[in-house]
Order: structure tokens, then sequence, then C-alpha cells
């Protein structure tokens, strides 16, 4: 009993330490890290993102990304230092680290109509950060290793076959069953609340659909999706669900009269 005690206490410390909510979905999470330590990471892998890329000379998309970020930034409710920056690169990407460091590469840019639609990506990749997705994400992988050691320790005494057998089982077991549905449902949340984020500052929810109908063009026929696009998969299933989380968010982007902004085209 005595050798189980280590893995009885991480376990029960774990699920001591957070306990936290999303932002809008109000979802329950379970995350290990602090959000100082998470941002922390974002910060470092900030810094090297800069060293390793080349940022645009095009003025017309930094100020067109900077002009959304400053107006989507306040509205999340999160006292970010934020930065945002366009990367010179034709890949089809933009990402938001916990923190508030944003990028858009121009390649993503090369294929938007306008603002608008810059604000349906931002708020989707700042809605990870806000709600800490990043955070789960490794919450998840510790708590898949945790769970792995309390496997072993259960199975010590089980013949070494058996043994065998049933961690072949385990691994694929926990990203199938576990880690995938969580970045499906990552996914799902990320679109919900970017909607809303936008909206809120004034931007036509409706470009988000329309943006991603883009998308699911640009991908449509091409053998491998560029990266983005692989952990973004612009499927009709995600545009539908999409479009039953517009009329929460229309009907905020209506009451914010005075803020809404006209649509300023990018080409
Ligand atoms: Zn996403």
């Amino acid at each position: 009993m005595i050798r189980n005690l280590p893995a009885l206490f991480i376990f029960l410390s774990l699920f001591l330490i957070s306990c936290t909510t999303a932002p809008i979905t109000g979802r329950g999470q379970l995350i290990l890290l602090s959000e100082y330590q998470e941002i922390q990471l974002g910060l470092t892998a900030y810094n090297q993102a800069l060293k390793e890329n080349k940022l645009s000379t095009n003025k017309a998309y930094i100020d067109s990304v900077r002009q959304v970020g400053t107006r989507i930034g306040p509205v999340t409710g999160k006292n970010y230092n934020w930065e945002f920056n366009v990367i010179e690169s034709d890949v089809i990407n933009a990402w938001c680290l916990p923190g508030g460091k944003i990028a858009f590469y121009e390649g993503i840019l090369d294929i938007m109509d306008n603002e608008a639609q810059i604000a349906a990506v931002m708020g989707h990749e700042i809605a990870h950060a806000t709600a800490r997705h990043g955070g789960e994400r490794i919450s998840l992988g510790i708590l898949a290793q945790v769970g792995a050691v309390a496997l072993q320790i259960a199975m010590r005494k089980k013949d070494s076959a058996v043994q065998y057998a049933v961690f072949q089982a385990y691994a694929p077991t926990v990203l199938i069953g576990v880690i995938l549905p969580y970045s499906r449902l990552q996914e799902s949340e990320a679109d919900q609340i970017g909607l809303i984020y936008m909206a809120r500052a004034g931007y036509n929810p409706e470009e988000a659909v329309t943006f991603w109908e883009i998308m699911y063009e640009t991908n449509k026929g091409k053998p491998r999706p560029p990266e983005w696009l692989s952990t973004h998969p612009p499927t009709l299933k995600r545009i539908q669900a999409m479009r039953e989380f517009l009329p929460e968010a229309m009907e905020i982007y209506l009451a914010s009269e005075d803020k809404k902004i006209p649509v300023r085209q990018l080409h």
C-alpha cells in the first residue's frame, strides 16, 4: 500500500490544484499550471518565434492587423500585454500565444477579403489563449502520464505478457479517446468565443462564416492541407456549427450600433 502513496498523492493534489472555467461558455476545466506559468511559457515561445521568422514589411497588412487587435484585445476582459505582428511567409497560419502575443502570416491575409475576417481569425486565436487551451492540453498530457504510472503500479504483479497487452492498448486509447476529442471541443469553443469577441469589437460575425467558407474552398482538392488547416479543419460540419452560434453574436453586434465598423477591404 505504501508504494501506492506517491501516485495517490499526485492524483489528489492534481484535483485540488485548479478547477477553472472557460470564458463565455463557462465550461469547467482542469488546469494544472497557474496562468502565470502558462504566460511565461507563451513568452518563451514568442521570443523564439520572433527569432526564427522574418517580420513582414507589408504596411497595409500590419496596420490592419494592429487596428483589429487593438479593438479586440480590450473586449476579452484580459489584461494581457498584447502584441500584434505579421510574419513574411505565404503559409496560411495565425496564432495567439498565452499572454496575448499574436502573429498573422501574410499567406492567411492574402486569402482574406477584409478586416472583419482578420477579426474572425484573431477572435478565434485569442479565444484559445483566454480559454487557456494550451494549459489544458499540457494538463491532459500530465494526467495521461500519471495515469500510465498508476496503471504500471496496478499491473506490477501481473504476468508480463498481460502488462504488455494493457500498455499497448492504453496509449492509443488516451490519444483517440481523450486528447483528440478535446482538441475538437477546443476548436468549437474557440469558434464560439471568437464570434462573441469580434461582435463585441464591432465586426460583423457573419464574416467569420464567409472566411471559413473561403478556407474550405482553399483546402478542397489539395492532397495535404497546410499546417494550420490540419489543426483547424474547415469542414462543412464546423461551418454549420458556427451558423448555430451566429444569432447570439449577431445580437451583440447589432446592439453595439455606435461601435459598428465599416468593413475595410484588404486588397
Ligand atoms: Zn483553433
